[in-house]
């Protein structure tokens, strides 16, 4: 088999990666380790920057968002018993976010993918790049006890942490920054109307709590736990009670409560690998790098890194340059590294660590405290959060 562009991976990164070259006429092919089930059971990111949803109206699946997605204008930080309203809209000139799933975007990428006739081979075992310090890189997989190959001018490596992109480079070609976070977040989701129309992050004593929303009936909270937990440790009124205790009076009266339909504890990283090209080989989304979901730049970068890397594909296959390519490594980690440090700073500012004690609480609300005074730092967090220019 021969294509031009060899997508490993089928999350948000392979299939915008593979779209919008669809859209441009270049044929690509995904290969994915796992079923498309599998790939829409995942619930995960949920927070999208304008670039994102740009991306998504690019790639021509931008419908159903625009219709059932909700945008916001601001969110809430709560701390020592009230919160402040961070209005994104004023402080950044008219910019908002928009809450639209990551499995629903998905789903549309799936659906606009198999609508187009485009090829993914689904449960491919031992995908393996190979030859792509050269002119001619290939990948190869077994799929049913039988072995392929599929060779190409390019390979996008959009297989996450985990994949088989990253570890196909040689050690001494590829440099890895990292920070492991002392606890982790216990996420709930529950078919309860949001505690409020906007996101509120809270900083309390007792550890960080998220109220967000996948849409107005459906609602998605986090509150930090140990690293040591296991959800089985965490019933629903456990989870609830916990909850209502790290948020300001007003919003614990206010919040509905019911069965939660899905529950998981996630580990937070902060990880970059740098250079995220090596020759014929892109490394895309969090194949290349991953944050602490405080901030919600996850999901976001991947879609700033498929943005780059497209730009570089459209000029090789259209004007028949490399400039573009070239330019992709050190344009994506720009980015990157501005992210990976707002997601750093949210977490460093909302989360309790256990080394910093009373001291650290205390130093967390004179800083959020000072947000609530200072349009200049509202402004700085303002515009990280919408997400900086492509
Ligand atoms: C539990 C969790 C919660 C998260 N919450 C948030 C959040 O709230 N906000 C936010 O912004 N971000 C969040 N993220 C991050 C966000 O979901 C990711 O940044 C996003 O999924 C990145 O997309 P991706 O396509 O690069 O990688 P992925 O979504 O990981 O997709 C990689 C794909 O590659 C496939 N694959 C892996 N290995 C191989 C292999 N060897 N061969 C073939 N295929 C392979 C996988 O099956 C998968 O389909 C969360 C992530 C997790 C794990």
């Amino acid at each position: 088999m021969r294509t031009r562009v060899a997508i490993i991976g089928s999350g948000p990164s392979g299939l915008l990666l593979g779209q919008i070259l669809t859209n441009a006429g270049i044929d690509n092919i995904i290969i994915d380790r796992v079923g498309k089930e599998h790939i829409l059971a995942r619930v995960r990111a949920g927070v999208l920057e304008e670039g994102m949803v740009g991306m998504l109206d690019r790639a021509g699946v931008g419908a159903r968002m625009h219709r059932e997605g909700l945008p916001h204008d601001g969110f809430s930080l709560a701390f020592d018993g009230r919160d402040h309203r961070i209005d994104l809209f004023d402080l950044t000139g008219g910019k908002r976010v928009m809450v639209y799933g990551q499995t629903e975007l998905t789903l549309d990428l799936i659906e606009r993918r198999e609508r187009d006739g485009g090829i993914t081979i689904h449960d491919a075992a031992n995908v393996t790049p190979a030859g792509f310090d050269g002119d001619s890189p290939y990948l190869t997989y077994d799929k049913d006890g039988v072995s392929h190959r599929i060779d190409c001018d390019f390979i996008a490596g959009c297989d996450g942490f985990h994949g088989a992109s990253r570890k196909a480079v040689p050690e001494a070609a590829i440099k890895t920054f990292e920070k492991v976070y002392p606890f982790g977040w216990l996420g709930i989701l529950a078919d309860v109307p949001p505690v409020n129309h906007e996101l509120i992050y809270a900083n309390h004593p007792r550890g960080f709590a998220l109220c967000s929303m996948r849409s107005n009936t459906r609602s998605r909270y986090y509150v930090q736990c140990s690293l040591d937990d296991t959800v089985d440790m965490w019933s629903d009124d456990r989870f609830w009670d916990e909850l209502r205790r790290r948020l300001p009076a007003h919003h614990a009266e206010a919040l509905v409560t019911g069965p939660s339909f899905e529950k998981s504890i996630a580990p937070l990283r902060s990880f970059v690998a740098e250079p995220m090209r090596f020759g014929r080989l892109f490394l895309v989304g969090d194949a290349a790098h991953i944050v602490p979901p405080t901030g919600a730049k996850g999901l976001n970068l991947a879609a700033s890194d498929v943005f780059y890397l497209i730009e570089g594909l459209l000029e090789f296959y259209q004007e028949k340059s490399n400039a573009g390519l070239d330019a992709y490594s050190a344009k994506a980690l720009k980015r990157v590294w501005n992210a990976v440090r707002f997601s750093w700073s949210m977490t460093t500012l909302l989360h309790r660590f256990p080394d910093n004690g009373d001291f650290g609480q205390k130093i967390q609300e004179a800083e959020l405290d000072y947000l609530t005074h200072s349009r200049a730092a509202a402004t700085a967090m303002a515009e990280n959060y919408v997400g900086l220019p492509y």
